[in-house]
């Protein structure tokens, strides 16, 4: 079976076609500057080279239909027809309390996604537009939903409730959500599969690290605690965003500075984390480089992000009372030895460590503690895609 995932957001469309049997990506790509000047098509076959396609892409159904193109192609193509695409795999990214699973999108499940709206109003609509520009060019392909949150939906209470007036968990559904929950729940998985255990026997701690990064901690198969919120703002410092922050800054800032909650907002999110910090770059391979060129501001950077890595794993070994396996995903999690080494640094009182020589390895499965150490130190790549197109599969 062949399955097209797709992550749609306002102004990007991104797609991979994986054969559900053999689980090799066929193709994949990005459409780029949907409804504006200069849209274009990036897209790469498996063992070839990547094509640019230049069009307008008014909106996403020109775009969807545009990808679809691409993978038929006679060049450049993968499949012959429409025909060979079988189901369609779509990122959501909120499914608020609604959505514990993925589901097979009908009517109901878009009216219940579209009620999620506020809680992500930029991701949301998008992904929306997403799923109804693929139901108009490809009207008989079923199609599911594959949640950011639902993983992290078996949070208990204690751990999702803020301090906040009840009622605006009441009236508005105010309460920690978490986010990147098909990574940490694929990445969880295949870290127990690699020691030949069960998850459900395991205490693990996943650091899913990448431009936007969180961590949590599985116990038992289940997702009892994850470090963003809300929003994905909360918790780690991450490339952009600023993590968790006295919220009393805000008012703080807005007044000194003259700008709405919004616009500081803005800030939070976009111009802070290591960044922001740093004054450098939100790419650890800058960052790290400007560090050994004796850049302070990028060693700061770097040492108040580990540390607050450090210190989410150890509030979540407080949470399980215990951890079997800490697991390092996403870009910089499977690719910058420095940030693991920091980390480690950390992890003495657990009786594990990081072993320099095995922690040198980029991007692939690896146990980088010490043998005989207490925890399993491990480099597990994530792959949401696969993980969204197994889900598709298992659900039609
Ligand atoms: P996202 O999916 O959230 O956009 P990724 O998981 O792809 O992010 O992570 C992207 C980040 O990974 C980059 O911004 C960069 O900081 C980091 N990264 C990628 N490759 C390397 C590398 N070789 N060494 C260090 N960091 C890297």
């Amino acid at each position: 079976m062949n399955v097209l995932v797709i992550n749609c957001g306002s102004s990007s469309l991104k797609y991979q076609l994986i054969n559900s049997e053999s689980e090799a990506v066929l193709a994949k790509g990005l459409c780029e500057r949907i409804g504006m000047d200069g849209a274009r098509l990036n897209h790469t076959p498996a063992g070839g080279e990547k094509v640019v396609i230049e069009h307008p892409m008014p909106d996403h159904t020109v775009a969807v239909q545009l990808v679809i193109n691409a993978l038929t192609d006679a060049n450049y193509g993968v499949v012959k027809s429409l025909d060979e695409i079988d189901a369609v795999g779509h990122r959501i990214v909120h499914g608020g309390e609604k959505f514990a699973s993925s589901v097979v999108i009908n009517e109901e499940v878009i009216k219940a996604i579209e009620e999620c709206n506020d809680l992500a109003p930029l991701h949301n609509p998008a992904n929306l537009i997403g799923i109804r520009a693929c139901q108009k060019i490809m009207e008989n392909v079923p199609m599911v939903a594959v949640f950011d949150t639902a993983f992290h939906q078996t949070m208990p209470e204690k751990a999702y409730m803020y301090g906040l007036p009840y009622e605006y968990y009441e009236k508005y559904k105010i309460r920690r959500y978490g986010f990147h929950g098909t990574s940490h729940d694929f990445v969880s998985a295949r870290a127990a599969e690699i020691l030949g255990k069960k998850r459900e026997d395991l205490k693990i701690i996943v650091c899913h690290l990448g431009n936007g990064a969180s961590i949590s901690a599985v116990k038992n198969g289940k997702c009892v605690d994850t470090s963003m919120g809300l929003t994905p703002l909360e918790g780690l410092i991450m490339g952009t965003r600023c993590g968790d922050i006295d919220p009393a800054i805000v008012e703080f800032i807005a007044n000194k500075e003259n700008l709405s909650v919004s616009e500081v907002n803005t800030i939070m999110n976009k111009k802070s984390g290591v960044e922001g910090m740093s004054k450098v770059s939100s790419d650890f391979r800058d960052l790290s480089k400007a560090m050994d060129e004796g850049n302070a501001l990028a060693k700061m950077a770097l040492e108040a992000y580990t540390y607050r890595v450090a210190k989410y794993i150890g509030s979540y070994v407080a949470a399980m009372n215990g951890v079997d396996v800490i697991a390092f995903t996403a870009g910089i999690g499977e690719n910058d030895g420095r940030v693991r080494a920091m980390t480690g640094e950390y992890l003495d009182y657990l009786g594990c460590g990081i072993d320099p020589e095995k922690n040198a390895v980029r991007g692939e499965e690896i146990i980088i503690s010490r043998p005989g150490d207490k925890v399993t130190v491990m480099v597990v790549p994530t792959n949401e895609e696969l993980a969204i197109a197994r889900q598709t599969v298992a659900l039609i």
